[in-house]
Formats: structure tokens, C-alpha cells, sequence
């Protein structure tokens, strides 16, 4: 019997994760879910939107929530000055907490992923200009789309 596939996503009020969503998603940002093409996992922009993959998983909601790390750590105001890495740890701090909170285990996959995030920051310069190696870990092959000028 062909079953009726319009709609792949459950009604939201059965999903466990909107209930997060709705708490992290920083005042006055929009969520954008759509399928990202490459490694790149999420984004927050200038114009107030998080945009990942459609957030169906625990690995999909720690990306949402890291994305929420950087706006509610103001690291998109224009004159911060903190290295990348550091940028990238406090937003995966700001996931990793929000995670235990709501009482999500935090997948291996994630945990390794941050182990190298600080195996990288302690091998860089302390001035912090090696930044290409933290912005690969970030972002993955479009790590040049996010470089700062
Ligand atoms: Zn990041």
C-alpha cells in the first residue's frame, strides 16, 4: 500500500525539539531550516537568521544551538576582537550546556569534534593568526566563505 509522504517532517507538537528551538533561538532571529549542500553545517548571519539543516537529530540540534552560541556570545558584532578558535569554543560551550540542560546527550561524534577544536587552539600561535585550521573545523570545505578580512 503506498503510504502518503507529503509531509516527511512530524506536526511540531510532537517534536521533541522545537520546545529548544523556541528557548535558544536568540530574540528577534529567524530560523531558517533548509538542506545545505557540502560539510557546511549552519550558519548565523548579519540579518538576523540562523540557517541550518532541517533539525531532526541531536547532531543537527548541537549545530542550531552552536549557531545560537555565537549570537548570544555577540561574536557577530563588528569589533570583536577574539580569535577564531575562541569564537568556535564558546559556541560549542554555549551548545554543549543548553544540551545537558535540556537533557540531550551530546552525540560521541560532537565530543571528538571539539577535543580536536581544542587539540587545534592549543597549537596556535598566540597571536592568533593561524585561523584556517579553527575555520575548517568550523565550516568545513566553505571554511573560506567565513573568513574575516
Ligand atoms: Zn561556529
Amino acid at each position: 500500500m503506498r503510504k502518503d509522504r507529503k509531509s516527511p517532517r512530524k506536526p511540531s507538537g510532537s517534536d521533541p525539539y522545537r520546545k529548544i528551538i523556541k528557548t535558544h533561538l536568540p530574540k528577534g532571529y529567524r530560523l531558517k531550516e533548509i538542506t545545505l549542500r557540502g560539510n557546511t553545517a549552519g550558519y548565523a548571519t548579519s540579518n538576523r537568521e540562523i540557517i541550518c539543516e532541517p533539525i531532526t537529530d541531536r547532531e543537527r540540534l548541537f549545530v542550531f544551538l552552536h549557531e545560537c552560541g555565537h549570537v548570544h556570545n555577540r561574536h557577530l558584532r563588528k569589533n570583536i576582537d577574539i580569535p577564531a578558535w575562541q569564537e568556535e569554543y564558546e559556541a560549542d560551550q554555549y551548545a554543549m550546556i543548553a544540551m545537558r540542560a535540556e537533557g540531550v546527550q551530546i552525540p560521541m561524534v560532537i565530543l571528538d569534534h571539539h577535543k580536536n577544536l581544542v587539540r587545534l587552539a592549543l597549537n596556535i600561535d598566540q597571536d592568533g593568526t593561524d585561523n584556517v585550521k579553527v575555520l575548517r573545523y568550523a565550516y568545513g570545505k566553505d571554511w573560506r566563505l567565513h573568513r574575516i578580512t
